[in-house]
């Protein structure tokens, strides 16, 4: 697909030309020193070609004229002897934005670690505590295999009421940290997995999941990773 961009000779905006198609584009007027057809965009499946197409105009790619090159969405172009700032966004239907979802990676990997070592925490949690139920069993046990109430069926009653104790408490100081540290993951996930195009909330799919998708399924933008 090629792609003609300029100014337009009648109300001075951007004008775009492309598969037999002319697009004006905003509403501010363009300098004079744009060209009716300024530069031309060779867009091949994953390259984009930028070509000045006057000798006397001049197109400046991330600050520096050029001529002929091949560039991505991520390029700063400004067209004429004013700079003029070229606005990406205009080719939105004709060339897909795209974003760098890389840095997604490390906070789903964090995000998923520190639900692990949650749940870990919750688990162990939940084994002390049926310590104390299996001392009892140890404490009945003895008292019936001895036939007795042993000092060391005392022993072991006590040391259960101990821990039955101590987990009693525990439990009643932790029973609001776990679902609160929770809490606090999900909020920052939800805050910081989003779409760096649009800022909306991915959801809870691991980065592969993006990954496979390739876009964004809110702005449409084609993921970079
Ligand atoms: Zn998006």
């Amino acid at each position: 697909m090629e792609i003609l961009i300029g100014r337009d000779k009648d109300t001075g905006k951007m004008k775009i030309k492309a598969e037999g198609k002319i697009m004006l584009y905003g509403t501010k007027r363009l300098p004079d020193t744009v060209l009716e057809e300024h530069i031309k965009l060779k867009v091949e499946d994953d390259s984009i070609r930028l070509e000045n197409l006057n000798l006397n105009a001049y197109t400046y790619v991330n600050g520096q004229a050029v001529e002929k090159k091949t560039i991505t969405r991520q390029h700063t172009i400004e067209l004429g002897n004013d700079h003029y700032p070229f606005d990406w966004r205009a080719l939105d239907e004709l060339i897909p934005p795209e974003t760098d979802i890389r840095p997604l990676k490390t906070i789903w990997e964090e995000y998923e670690s520190q639900n692990i070592s949650l749940q870990i925490a919750e688990r162990r949690f939940n084994t002390l505590r049926s310590m104390t139920g299996l001392i009892t069993m140890a404490a009945i046990a003895l008292s019936v295999t001895t036939g007795e109430r042993n000092k060391w069926y005392i022993i072991l009653y006590g040391l259960a009421i101990v821990f039955s104790l101590i987990f009693f408490v525990k439990s009643f100081i932790d029973s609001s940290k776990i679902p609160q540290k929770r809490q606090e993951l999900g909020r920052n996930f939800q805050r910081n997995y989003t779409c760096p195009h649009c800022g909306h909330f991915l959801g809870n799919q691991s980065y592969d999941i993006l990954v496979q998708n390739d876009h964004c399924s809110y702005c449409k933008t084609k993921f970079i990773h």
